[in-house]
């Protein structure tokens, strides 16, 4: 059989395998967006490097868009399989593709309004319509976790947990060719342990090849306090101490539902004053948070028990969730002390935008970067320390605080991922042969690798290449 790295090879983001049995049966794992399109040979011209109508089967690891968002392109070039995945997962998914359809026309509208009329066939088109997102989600097949699904007599698939986002998965393929079994174990994306909200991720067992990711190789987290403990220090500090806005750029799904869960509990335990307001400025939010409650079996001990004793997550005195952009706007006139939490983490685009040019020049005020920011990005501009920055075409003075905190972050850092390889080669009793190393840039990649040698796995540990291929 054949191994394929379509996608997030030396780099982060459109993460995509293919797997070729010699049988011709091609089996794909995710298929995200590439943000890095630029250094990416494949999307320079076809979005796939294949004809969808040949694949059998999709699986998809999680919803994020990196790992989801080009599933309707996919199912539009003519796909007509099943997609596996989590309830969870799909249900995510679903409102994160309709949000991906939105963003692409509203830019694409845009930028036929600023363009001349002779130049506007130039204009790159958006990927899919929001009915082409409705037809590739009613491909959607739901399998549970650690529930091995048969589906011939060559392909066996598991799903276990991530503990990376509600939902996600790391994949483990079981296939037979000529009579040889062989296990395959995709990640996908893996979070920290004790996380907010999810289970800790678990570990293959048995397997004779490792696809993990490696986002943080070479880094470590910057955690010295619990996540209650952190945020509390900067609620204090901020909107209690001196009467200010502590302003929290999240991705709406996962970190988002993190940090308000965090300030529940602070609220339970009497932490937070009565008066103080807490605004989620986001509509992905609004509909992403209650399918955390509607998949309690998926929490972990600490928000079960909490939902148990306290009836929900994610609603209590004092917070306010924000659909339409009247209230937005009411928000951007509203002047108390108060903490805002809004779309996007990187603070690219997106409402978060507007509050963080609304606070940057009030020195009363805190922007608390909660989660990676990737080079170019306005949140890794606002950490390098200047004492302006230019926000929408307009320079800001910053004398607002700026801070960043990894406790909220959903992936595991250098020691975490290292750990993993090595358990899951003693978990697979010397069978485990070739560790393929993705989803990270090229320096992390590469210090991961080197790490796993020193260790004296060097002729284990694979970086493989953009459209490199293996048999196995
Ligand atoms: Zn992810």
């Amino acid at each position: 059989m054949k191994l394929s790295f379509l996608g997030a090879a030396k780099q982060v983001t459109g993460s995509m395998y293919l797997i070729t049995l010699e049988s011709g049966y091609k089996i794909l794992i995710d298929c995200g967006m590439d943000y890095e399109m630029k250094k990416n040979p494949v999307s320079r011209g076809n979005l796939f490097p294949f004809e969808p109508v040949t694949l059998d089967l999709v699986i998809l690891t999680h919803a994020h868009i990196d790992h989801s968002g080009n599933l309707p392109a996919l199912t539009a070039g003519g796909y007509k399989g099943p997609i596996i995945c989590t309830p969870a997962t799909a249900e995510l998914t679903e409102f994160l593709l309709f949000d991906s359809a939105n963003i692409q026309w509203n830019d694409y509208r845009k930028n036929l309004g600023r363009t001349k009329k002779t130049r506007r066939d130039f204009i790159p088109k958006p990927l899919f319509t929001e009915k082409q997102v409705q037809e590739c989600v009613d491909q959607f097949l739901t399998l549970h976790l650690h529930k091995p699904f048969k589906i011939n007599d060559q392909v066996s698939i598991k799903l276990i947990e991530a503990g990376h986002l509600l939902g996600a998965a790391s994949v483990e393929l079981t296939l037979t060719e000529k009579g040889v079994t062989q296990k395959i174990g995709f990640t996908g994306d893996l979070g920290r342990s004790n996380s907010k909200l999810v289970k800790n991720g678990e570990v293959f067992s048995d397997i004779n090849y490792l696809v993990t990711e490696s986002t943080y190789g070479g880094r470590k987290h910057l955690v010295e306090k619990n996540p209650e403990d952190e945020l509390l220090d900067y609620i204090q500090k901020t909107c209690i101490e001196f009467r200010g806005r502590l302003v929290i750029p999240a991705f709406s799904v996962g970190r988002t539902q993190a940090i308000v869960f965090t300030i529940h509990q602070l609220k339970q335990k009497g932490f937070i004053p009565s008066w103080l307001k807490v605004f989620v400025d986001s509509p992905l939010a609004i509909k992403s948070t209650p399918v955390y409650e509607r998949h309690p079996y998926l929490l972990n001990e600490e928000a079960a028990d909490f939902l148990k004793t306290h009836g929900n997550l994610f609603h209590f005195e004092g917070i306010e969730y924000l659909e339409g952009m009247d209230e937005h706007d009411e928000l951007m006139n509203y002047f108390e002390p108060c903490i805002i939490i809004s779309a996007a983490g990187m603070v690219e685009g997106g409402r978060i935008q507007e509050h963080v040019s609304n606070n940057i020049e009030n020195p009363y005020s805190t922007i608390l970067i909660a989660g990676y920011c990737a080079d170019g990005t306005l949140g890794h501009r606002l950490l390098q320390g200047q004492s302006s920055i230019r926000i929408k075409n307009t320079e800001r003075n910053i004398y607002a605080k700026i801070a960043r905190t990894d406790v909220f972050s959903s992936h595991p850092d250098h020691d975490e991922v290292k750990n993993y390889v090595l358990t899951a080669i003693k978990n697979s009793d010397q069978k485990l042969r070739k560790v393929f190393l993705v989803h990270g840039d090229i320096p992390h990649l590469q210090a991961m690798q080197d790490d796993l040698a020193a260790s004296g796995l060097s002729d284990k540990v694979v970086v493989p290449d953009m459209l490199e291929e293996f048999y196995l």
